[in-house]
């Protein structure tokens, strides 16, 4: 509300975002904004240049990721999935398993193995004789990909879904959610930082929280200076199928499937991740499947590239080897239409997200390295400890999350 100081104010109302301003609600005594554009109407993706990497159905969620740091913030983060669900009646968690391949006889196969082994995760070796065929009938995988299903917890979260559901829980804590994007930030005086808004709103907070993703280097964010961060493009390949074709696959889990040569793609790409069949809003149900690593010449810098490629279709390369590896993956599977979705991710050279504070009234929570997902909600609840009370709440060092500045 203009003319309000708030203790604080969230900007970017993103994964990272929402589960940081459902957090610090909890916080009674504190006053809390979150401030972030809503997804686009179809009519404003021409002119609207903040967007966002959650505007999907699917994102892979699981546990065995080979750094354990990240292991421990999506054991953290999935654990409350349901609690979230229950508090805010909106379901986003399809715990359906997630099959993880790697090559036969490399050494990653046997560093997984000890993953699973090490952080007591149970899984289920699908690689001896009919249990892949008994389990999953309409899936027949290349014999270099050895199969190991995790069904631990692992599946996917409708990310939409789940931002609204997190919104949802803190605005009835008492959060305000302000629709804008904001232009400014000026560095704290009097009292205060001014947050300057696209509409026009000028918002004073005691404290900011960055967690504007991918779009974090693009407006005056006084005093956070530039960050090292990656942002790339991302192409998935979405594949309509129909109802009666949804059905006969529904046994179908997620995905992660590490080769290097998969589908005959660059070597930047290290492997595939697939979601099983997803009801989007167009009312018809998709598979996915896009790139682990990244895709060839990878990087955006501007604003102007990146509004480019949220218009565009996507890599072509991506769309075309992904779409027949996916549909020789289940025999007979009849597909009524291709297209692209394309997207960006950010990435870190520490592999994690920027957790900081950088002064005493500023801090970030930004970058997922493609993961953020999994990680969101515990990401969101360290980095409003954090900028509330200034305290490290986690049973990890902080200094594995030191923001890197460019
Ligand atoms: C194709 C694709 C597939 C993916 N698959 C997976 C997966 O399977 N599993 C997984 O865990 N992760 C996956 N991810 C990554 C995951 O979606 C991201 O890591 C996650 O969304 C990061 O959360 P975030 O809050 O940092 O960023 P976002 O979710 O992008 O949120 C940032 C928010 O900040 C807002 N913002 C930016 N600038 C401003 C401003 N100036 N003013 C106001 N608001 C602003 C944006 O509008 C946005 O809503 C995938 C990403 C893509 C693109």
């Amino acid at each position: 509300m203009q003319g309000e100081i708030y203790d604080l104010c969230i900007v970017g109302a993103g994964m990272y975002g929402s589960a940081a301003a459902r957090h610090a609600s909890t916080h009674s005594t504190a006053k809390v904004c979150l401030i972030g554009p809503n997804e686009p109407r179809a009519d404003e993706w021409k002119t609207r240049e903040i967007l966002s990497s959650h505007y999907d159905e699917g994102r892979i969620v699981h546990i065995p990721y080979a750094n354990p740091v990240m292991q421990v913030l999506a054991r953290h983060t999935i654990k409350r999935f349901r609690e979230i669900e229950k508090l805010s009646g909106i379901p986003f968690y399809s715990p359906v398993g997630t099959i993880v391949t790697v090559e036969r006889g490399t050494s990653y196969f046997y560093h997984l193995l000890q993953e699973f082994e090490m952080h007591n995760i149970n899984y289920v070796d699908l690689s001896e004789g009919e249990i892949l065929k008994q389990r999953f009938p309409c899936l027949k995988l290349d014999y270099r990909d050895y199969p190991l299903f995790d069904d631990d917890r692992a599946g996917y979260v409708r990310a939409r879904a789940m931002v609204a559901a997190l919104k949802k829980v803190a605005h009835s804590q008492g959060c305000h959610i302000v629709d804008d994007i904001v232009e400014e930030v000026k560095k704290f005086k009097d009292g205060a930082h001014e947050i300057i808004t696209e509409k026009g709103r000028v918002l004073k907070a005691k404290k900011v929280l960055f967690c504007t993703g991918a779009f974090t280097e693009f407006k005056k964010f006084d005093p956070l200076k530039k960050l090292k961060i990656q942002v790339n493009k991302e192409t998935a390949a979405m594949l309509r199928i129909s109802e009666d074709e949804k059905d006969r696959i529904s046994s179908m889990p997620t995905f992660a499937m590490y080769r290097n040569d998969l589908a005959d793609m660059p070597a930047t790409a290290k492997g595939a991740y697939i979601l099983p069949p997803i009801k989007y809003p167009d009312g018809h149900w998709y598979l996915k499947i896009g790139h682990l690593g990244t895709q060839r010449n990878p990087e955006v810098e501007t604003l102007e590239e990146i509004k480019e490629w949220y218009k565009s279709d996507g890599d072509q390369e991506v769309l075309d080897k992904y779409s027949r590896f996916l549909i020789d993956m289940i025999p007979g599977l009849k597909v009524e239409e291709i297209k692209g979705k394309t997207c960006i991710t950010c990435d870190s050279p520490s592999d994690l997200p920027y957790i900081d504070r950088i002064s005493p009234t500023v801090t970030v929570a930004v970058v997922g390295n493609g993961r953020g997902a999994t990680i969101c909600d515990e990401v969101g609840r360290i980095a409003a400890e954090l900028s509330l009370t200034g305290k490290w709440n986690l049973e990890l060092s902080p200094k594995l999350f030191e923001a890197i500045f460019a």
